[in-house]
């Protein structure tokens, strides 16, 4: 594969994001390429974007994000939910990804403070396979992230909140 794809780059806080070029490269077994659709600006890109929040720099911010599946790794045969997945689905995934025991994924029922754990959307760009967030035309799904196909009676604009700003309300809502 000797393609390339775009990426807005936050460089440093309030200063106007580049459009920057990396290639692109197959996926491992175990990985996910997706050409990105649609991305929200969630509040904390903001505060990052402000300065208020430590974020690497130079990255790609967004991580509510949906796509297309252009690549699939071999060991990737099913969704969350058991639905096979297929090169052209139209997917979404979870912002954080853990790969391995976490305790606090099987005790504390909360994978997203699992100890090692990292977040679309928080990482530096310049390392491989340099698409990692949601702000670009691609991004690598890594091993032990969520996916879930998106029915087609979803809009993307539905679609794309659904995995930072929906799930937080329910979480703050939803009895314990
Ligand atoms: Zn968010």
């Amino acid at each position: 594969m000797k393609r390339k794809g775009l990426a807005a780059v936050y460089d440093k806080p309030n200063t106007p994001f580049r459009i920057r070029e990396y290639p692109l490269r197959d996926v491992k077994d175990d990985e996910v390429l997706v050409r990105v659709t649609m991305s929200t600006i969630c509040r904390s890109d903001i505060h990052s974007y402000q300065g208020h929040r430590p974020n690497p720099c130079p990255g790609i911010l967004g991580h509510e994000i949906i796509g297309i599946v252009d690549q699939l790794g071999n060991e990737i045969k099913t969704d969350l939910r058991g639905d096979k997945l297929s090169v052209g689905d139209r997917i979404t995934w979870t912002e954080y990804f853990h790969h391995g025991y976490s305790y606090y994924r099987e005790i504390k029922d909360m994978p997203q403070k699992s100890k090692g754990g990292r977040k679309y959307g928080h990482d530096l760009v310049e390392e491989d396979p340099h698409f990692n967030g949601g702000f670009a035309e691609y991004c690598y799904i890594y091993p032990g992230t969520g996916i879930l196909k998106l029915p087609d009676s979803i809009s993307d604009e539905e679609a794309t909140p659904l995995n930072c700003g929906v799930a937080t309300m329910i979480a703050v809502t939803e009895e314990w």
